[in-house]
């Protein structure tokens, strides 16, 4: 079901036309989390397989508006994937070190080695949104950032890295619910601050920016999914599910035993 929120060519995409609620053909979400319960036993498997087999890396890239529940999505889906083969890196404001470089660099260095995963909480797409939303640099510099990702993310894929890009898509007002929520919970008000009532005055130009990215950085070697995600057991469903079945594309295998199975035979 999670195919249906893939896109490989963004030409035509209207995020108006999505609709952030949506919950596939679930009629309800006991249903939801039986599947996901299931999904995330495959992926803790072909998590095995991916380690052992060594030929592929996976990057997996979460964005979403704030409170649009990246966090949650990596605490959910992953928690049956041995930490080992894991890294997530989360990407905040860069520092002068990464801005005297170009805004692939600090990227490049958190990629994942052959036979792990590496999951981005934010990404290099930052540098097409909030960069873009707020002139962080001139026009003409981000406007060049949509091919460079594309070919960076070209060469990433055709060198063995699986690409997965996730938009967690909530709508504004379910972000203005999360808000309240996070302001009254007092283990969740940590999460709230002022920047993020500051951000979302800027909602429309935060959909624009994704809009774009999505239309332009949407590739056969790097999807997007949009994953409706106000409901959460669906958000976490679609995100299970499309990690599973873009490993199981890749055929991965276990190696062959290295000992001759009569060695238990002369074991004492
Ligand atoms: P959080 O994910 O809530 O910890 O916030 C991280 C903050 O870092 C967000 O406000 C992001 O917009 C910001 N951030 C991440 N990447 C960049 C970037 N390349 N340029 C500017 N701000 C960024
Ligand atoms: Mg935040």
């Amino acid at each position: 079901m999670s195919q249906r929120h893939r896109i490989e060519d963004g030409s035509k995409f209207k995020l108006s036309q999505t609709d952030p609620g949506d919950t596939g053909k679930f009629t309800s979400r006991e249903e939801a989390e039986a599947k996901l319960k299931s999904d995330i036993e495959k992926l803790r498997l072909l998590h095995e397989k991916l380690y052992v087999d060594k030929r592929f890396s996976m990057l997996v890239v979460l964005q979403a508006m704030d409170t649009g529940g990246k966090d949650g999505t990596i605490k959910h889906v992953f928690s049956g994937v041995n930490p080992q083969g894991c890294r997530v890196t989360s990407f905040k404001k860069p520092n002068e070190e990464d801005l005297s470089h170009d805004f692939l660099w600090r990227i490049s260095k958190a990629l994942p080695e052959r036979g792990t995963v590496g999951i981005f909480n934010r990404s290099h797409y930052e540098d097409v949104l909030v960069v873009r939303v707020h002139d962080l640099v001139e026009k003409s510099v981000w406007k060049k950032r949509y091919e460079a990702i594309n070919n960076f993310e070209e060469r990433l894929a055709n060198e063995g890295t699986v690409i997965v890009k996730f938009f967690l898509n909530i709508s504004k007002d379910e972000q203005l619910e999360r808000i309240k929520f996070r302001i009254e919970d007092p283990e969740k008000r940590w999460k709230f601050t002022d920047a993020d009532l500051k951000e979302r005055k800027f909602w429309s130009d935060y959909q624009e920016a994704y809009e774009d990215a999505i239309q332009k950085c949407s590739t056969p070697w790097a999807p997007w999914y949009v994953v409706p995600a106000n409901k959460k057991w669906y958000r976490n469903y679609v995100v299970a599910n499309a990690l599973v079945q873009t490993l199981e594309k890749l055929d991965l295998k276990m190696p062959k035993a290295k000992f001759d199975s009569d060695v238990l035979k002369d074991l004492k």
